[in-house]
């Protein structure tokens, strides 16, 4: 069967298939497939009455709610470009790419609108706004749940529009070659670049998370990871209404609240960064009940130590599968097959992140670009159609990193004889201990074993002697008492001796991004 050209192909399908099953589960409220659709048709409706028009960006930030999913739909409907914004940015970052972008509509909360977006907004392009009071559409009352009330705004109101029942605009309808989305990466490594990616390459990886991981049609997918990050909107959005399912939303991350709507909602499948998982494990009360619905509990986008995948399989049942991933590709270019679990390396201890997906070629090259045997550590290169053409307006950095349409990702791994994939760490990150190479991950990996850690992330920190040394900061799981000095201790018996961190800090919680990554480069300068 050839699969749909765009995720809102896949949409509508859903919708004439099953038109009352639920799309949408949000707290105790839930929007059916027909309901929705008739209601991202009228936001579209708005759009074009607006004067948006095909190809236009749209920019929409807001947290996990129904209004983040009408509001894409209805952008898509309308023809637009969707530029999705994290709504924890601050002005700069929300100037920078509403201005890069040129986007010409704004969808945002009512709160943030009137904090500070209308001035952000008024020195941009944008001359369409419209703000959700994401309170709306779920009625528990719960101060966990959201605790803020309706802030009035001049603008229209997203589920006004929603509601007036503006037919879809009519227009071109968009294929697989157009823009979904300029999603500006997360900016782990310095400023963010809006990368390209096309509905086709969307398509392709929702549709390999659908029939990779699967889950019976219909199942609930819980949207653990942040819609506006291309692992949610790729792999639990777009998988889930490929595959009709019900697309279950929790605002934001909050292990309490998450754990409650597990119950509640009984969902087969999430995806989330690692550090999501250690967070949920850690939590008061968690048990083996909240995860016992689970088909797939898939882990992306940032490191996944092994003793995290025995310790969570132990207390909580699920098997996590690793994937690796990156903005550039559309989410996954890797992952652990269905009937299998990742190997362990033996040298290195580290997880394998799975194996390339269908017609992906992944590349393991040295630094003069030539392809080294299987075995060999060099950086990650990716082809594959989820390989997005470049970064919007940034041809110099397109060229750079997308020689000849293939990524170069930046990170460095290698590949076994059997086509598993292993992730070293990222070539930034590289630690240069008097000439000998440290990869934070794996002394990352040895803390996590530690019954104490929580969190671990290492840095390079100058070293009169050798040039840099080996940093460790940690946080420690509830309760949990140890000595620095013991940690240290701990890692210079398993570690080699330019290895082990000579440094250990403890904190009560590590720098992260939205999206749950842990930010070493704030830890590298800390002012
Ligand atoms: P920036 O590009 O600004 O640095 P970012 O790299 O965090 O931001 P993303 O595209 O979200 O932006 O992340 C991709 C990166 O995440 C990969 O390059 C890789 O370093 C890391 N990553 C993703 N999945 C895994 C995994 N399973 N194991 C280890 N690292 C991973």
């Amino acid at each position: 069967i050839t699969p749909p050209p765009t995720v809102l192909h896949a949409f509508r399908a859903a919708a004439a298939r099953a038109p009352e099953h639920p799309a949408l589960a949000y707290f105790d409220g839930r929007l059916g497939y027909r309901e929705t659709d008739a209601l991202s048709d009228s936001v579209a409706g708005c759009l074009a009455a607006r004067g948006v028009e095909h190809g236009d960006r749209v920019a929409i930030m807001l947290q996990n709610s129904p209004h983040f999913v009408l509001a894409l739909l209805g952008a898509w409907k309308a023809g637009a470009t969707v530029v999705p914004l994290n709504p924890m940015y601050k002005s700069g970052e929300v100037g920078h790419a509403l201005r890069d972008s040129g986007a010409v509509a704004l969808i945002c909360s009512d709160r943030a609108w009137e904090a500070y977006l209308r001035d952000t907004a008024a020195d941009t392009r944008v001359r369409v706004a419209i703000t959700a009071c994401e309170r709306d559409l779920q009625t528990r009352d719960d101060p966990r749940v959201l605790g803020f009330e309706r802030v009035p705004t001049e603008v229209d109101d997203l589920l006004t529009v929603a509601r007036a029942g503006h037919p879809a605009p009519l227009g071109r309808e968009l294929d697989g070659d157009d823009v979904a989305l300029i999603s500006y990466t997360s900016g782990t490594s310095g400023t963010p670049k809006g990368a390209l990616n096309l509905h086709r390459g969307i398509i392709h990886n929702a549709e390999r998370q659908r029939t990779g991981h699967p889950v019976p049609e219909g199942a609930g997918y819980f949207a653990l990871a942040p819609l506006f990050h291309i692992t949610g909107l790729v792999c639990e959005l777009s998988a889930c209404f490929a595959n009709v399912g019900t697309l279950v939303l929790a605002y934001r991350f909050d292990p309490g609240v998450v754990l409650d709507a597990f119950v509640e909602h009984r969902p087969a499948y999430t995806v989330g960064p690692s550090t999501a998982f250690m967070a949920l494990a850690a939590h008061p009360g968690a048990g083996r009940d909240h995860f016992s619905s689970f088909l797939v509990i898939s882990s992306g986008g940032a490191p996944v130590p092994p003793a995290l995948v025995e310790k969570f399989r132990a207390g909580f049942g699920p098997y996590i599968r690793n994937g690796y991933g990156l903005t550039e590709c559309t989410a996954p270019c890797a992952s652990v097959p269905p009937e299998k679990e990742a190997p362990v390396d033996p040298a290195s201890g580290t997880l394998s992140v799975g194996v390339p997906g269908p017609d992906t070629v992944v590349r393991i090259l040295d630094e003069t670009g030539a392809e080294v045997p299987f075995g060999e550590q060099g950086e990650i290169a990716v082809r594959g159609p989820q390989v997005v053409p470049g970064y919007w307006g940034l041809p110099e950095a397109t060229a750079q990193t997308f020689p000849d349409g293939e990524l170069r990702t930046g990170d460095i791994g290698f590949m076994d004889e059997d086509g598993w994939l292993y992730v070293v760490d990222r070539k930034k990150d590289m630690i240069n201990a008097s000439g000998f190479k440290v990869w934070p991950r794996e002394v990352e990996d040895v803390l996590y074993a530690h019954p104490a850690v929580r969190e671990a992330a290492v840095v390079g920190i100058p070293d009169p002697y050798r040039g840099e040394t080996v940093k460790a900061y940690v946080s420690l799981r509830p309760g949990a008492v140890v000595d620095p000095v013991e940690l240290s201790a701990y890692c210079e018996q398993r570690l080699a001796a330019y290895k082990y961190p000579r440094e250990v800090e403890i904190l009560p919680e590590l720098p992260k991004t939205t999206s749950g990554k842990i930010l070493r480069r704030e830890l590298r300068s800390p002012e």
